[in-house]
């Protein structure tokens, strides 16, 4: 296998790795690159910080490994190579009638980025997280040994959820989700305020939900959005124009303070006073930064950091002061996220737990990164946890802190992989194997 020096870097270009990849383009390839010299898998690093990152180390490059390797239209199960893209197992199967069970915010994320992170998706308050849909998986470890992997094995749970530390999933198997067709009917409404978003989340029946935040705004006016609740459909609609694509590093004023402000203000009219019903493309509603390729670089060669948490529902009000904190900054881009999650989790590590989850992003400079730690401080003070998935700032005790699993599974992967052939920068950054 041919080992290629290359610089990546996770989706926030914030951090950054030098190293040695490999693109394996058949199984057989790949068990026998992991008998001779054990690496980390990467998927499509569409995680923010440093996760798939092994600077000075190798990887394994997982894109190459896409197959779909059978299919029952009966059940629902696919069985896919891990480096399936989700949002292309949407375009294959919602014609059929199945939708992966829980999509992230791009379809750009492949199945095994998905595993190690056990991803949510708009739906998670319904049909929990993406691991909880796996039947079974099938693992090289970093001995170089093939294991099938079901829910009821020990490693299961340290592999969800596991950020790649128990070995390279090569394939997975995946129930998915009735649906009724491509397109979705989004009922979009404008939300005037905090204490209405929460109440509308709590109250919305719909099997997708997300709300986008104005996390400019302040006074009476903190916590207004915009709220879309969807079902999937069936029909014709225009087909999605072909991606865009920013070409180059925008200078440092295209984010200013007065910018997002003004963007906020108009992208928050943009959803009429009495509301409105809208049909689109699945993709639109799942994925909608996926038309603009390498909108990471709006934030110029500085990159960005994402600040995502979740709070228990009782902390509800130290996930407001925490948006006051980052209103008040006028630090924060357009990109302002908040969804209730339910209880739904299925590895050691996930992320989930019943609550709301705020996800903001802020373009890297140093009184952004002061406050992400003050909001690390805030979300550790609430009970609440940080994702690993977005995460490129935080210290190690308090994230190790906020994980009540991490000493059980820091146990399993080390005794699974004893010389850390399969760490990444992530994990030296937090310190996460420490037992
Ligand atoms: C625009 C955008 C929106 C997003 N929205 C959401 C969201 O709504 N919900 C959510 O949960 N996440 C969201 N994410 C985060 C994203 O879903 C996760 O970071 C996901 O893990 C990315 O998948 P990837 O294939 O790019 O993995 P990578 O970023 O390449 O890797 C992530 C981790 O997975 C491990 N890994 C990857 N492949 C394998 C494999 N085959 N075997 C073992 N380990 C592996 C890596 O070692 C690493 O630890 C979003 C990201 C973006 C860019």
């Amino acid at each position: 296998m041919r080992w290629k020096t290359t610089e990546y870097a996770g989706w926030g270009r914030a951090l950054r790795a030098t190293g040695d990849l490999a693109r394996p383009e058949r199984v057989t390839a790949l068990a026998a690159l992991m008998g001779e010299s054990p690496a980390p898998a990467i998927g499509n690093c569409r995680s923010y910080g440093d996760a798939c990152l092994n600077s000075g180390g190798k990887a394994v490059q997982m894109l190459r490994l896409d197959r779909i390797k059978g299919f029952d239209p009966t059940s629902g199960i696919v069985t896919v190579e891990a480096g399936m893209q989700l949002g292309e197992l949407a375009r294959i199967f919602a014609p059929q009638g199945w939708l992966p069970a829980v999509m992230p915010g791009t379809g750009f994320a492949t199945v095994g980025g998905a595993i190690a992170h056990d991803v949510h998706g708009k739906n998670h308050h319904g049909v929990g997280s993406f691991g909880q849909h796996v039947r079974a998986l099938t693992l090289i470890g970093p001995d170089g040994q093939t294991t099938r992997i079901t829910p009821d094995h020990p490693l299961f749970r340290a592999t969800v959820g596991g950020l790649g530390q128990t070995g390279v999933i090569v394939s997975a198997e995946l129930q998915m989700l009735k649906c009724k067709g491509d397109v979705i009917v989004v009922t979009e409404r404008r939300i005037e305020g905090w204490d209405e978003f929460l109440g509308h989340l709590d109250a919305s029946d719909a099997s997708y939900t997300v709300g986008w935040i104005d996390a400019t705004a302040q006074g009476d006016a903190l916590g207004r959005g915009i709220l879309e609740e969807a079902e999937t459909g069936s029909g014709l609609v225009t087909a999605p124009g072909r991606a865009k694509s920013v070409p180059f590093d925008a200078p440092g004023f295209a984010l200013a303070p007065a910018v997002v402000r003004a963007f906020n203000a108009a992208y928050f009219r943009r959803v009429p006073q009495k509301g409105r019903t809208v049909v689109k493309p699945i993709q639109e509603f799942f994925f909608p930064l996926d038309r603009i390729r390498n909108w990471n670089r709006l934030y110029g060669r500085e990159g960005f950091h994402q600040f995502q948490c979740v709070v228990p529902v009782d902390q509800a009000p130290a996930l407001r002061a925490m948006l006051e904190r980052i209103a008040g900054s006028g630090l924060a881009s357009p990109l302002a996220v908040l969804k209730r999650m339910g209880p739904g989790r299925a590895g050691m590590m996930s992320f989930p737990m019943e609550g709301y989850t705020l996800a903001v992003d802020f373009p890297n400079r140093a009184r952004a990164v002061r406050m992400i730690a003050d909001l690390e401080s805030d979300t550790l003070a609430a009970g609440g946890r940080i994702y690993l998935a977005k995460d490129s700032l935080a210290k190690g005790a308090s994230l190790r802190a906020m994980y009540p699993e991490q000493r059980d599974w820091a146990e399993l992967v080390n005794a699974t992989d004893p010389d850390g052939a399969l760490a990444t920068d992530m994990i030296r950054r937090l310190d996460l194997r420490t037992v």
